[in-house]
């Protein structure tokens, strides 16, 4: 439709330039750092740990907003292995349990039985993480979010949902522009790197959402070939 092909103009563009400034930037960090972590062993600079705490948290936040946006980088090659999805669910669970424990919410598991299909399990992580914490961060308290996977005709659907405040339509139709974001501490880098990774995997992405909240499709082709 237009708007998937609007939204895919706007990624290639930023994702051109992720990948030219991306490596640039990131090395002066480095250096930066490793300066930091030096003079937090000196005795002289004792007096301001916290500050070199600060500032090495601060460059950390800077180098994983330069990881979201490399992996936006158009042709970046990926390895797609065989395996189930399903394990690479169950593989990142704990540490989404975790993470939901800590704000108060709770997360199921429903996995079907799915086939083995050609993927990622490092991007699909990316894109498992990058869902739950935007259901997560749009649940007041007591929310519950939903991991079910399932086989629907010839794909893998991979469905996420919350109980959250849902997405206004004015919203939906601009997700997945980079920087886009509502929140007073987002990147809104979440979502564009989800199009970009179900796009290396031929998968679509749909959203259903009401006030009663949110819940994102992924819905993958069954490969059997590596491409
Ligand atoms: P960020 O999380 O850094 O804001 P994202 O790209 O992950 O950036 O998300 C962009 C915006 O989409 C969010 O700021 C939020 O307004 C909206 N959004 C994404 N997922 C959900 C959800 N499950 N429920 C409600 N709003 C959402
Ligand atoms: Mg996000």
């Amino acid at each position: 439709s237009e708007i998937e092909i609007q939204r895919l103009d706007r990624l290639n563009l930023v994702g051109e330039m992720a990948a030219s400034i991306g490596h640039e930037v990131r090395n002066p960090l480095t250096t930066v750092k490793g300066y930091l972590q030096l003079f937090q062993m000196k005795e002289q600079f004792a007096g301001y740990s916290s500050q070199l705490d600060m500032m090495i948290q601060e460059l950390d936040r800077a180098n994983a907003i330069i990881t979201e946006f490399l992996s936006l980088a158009k042709n970046k090659t990926v390895e797609l292995q065989p395996g189930s999805l399903n394990d690479t669910i169950y593989s990142i669970i704990p540490l989404l349990q975790a993470e939901a424990l800590h704000l108060g919410h709770q997360i199921f598991v429903i996995t079907g039985d799915i086939p083995t299909t050609y993927f990622s399990d490092k991007e699909i992580r990316q894109l498992i993480l990058n869902l739950v914490k935007n259901a997560l961060e749009a649940m007041k308290h007591n929310g519950t979010i939903s991991i079910k996977t399932y086989q629907l005709n010839d794909e893998i659907v991979l469905a996420i949902e919350d109980s959250g405040a849902g997405i206004p339509n004015e919203l939906l139709d601009k997700l997945g522009t980079p920087f886009l974001t509502t929140k007073e501490c987002g990147t809104g880098l979440g979502l564009p790197v989800c199009y970009r990774i179900a796009e290396r995997h031929m998968a679509k992405i749909e959203i259903d959402t009401s006030s009663k909240g949110t819940t994102f499709f992924i819905k993958f082709p069954i490969r059997t070939k590596q491409l």
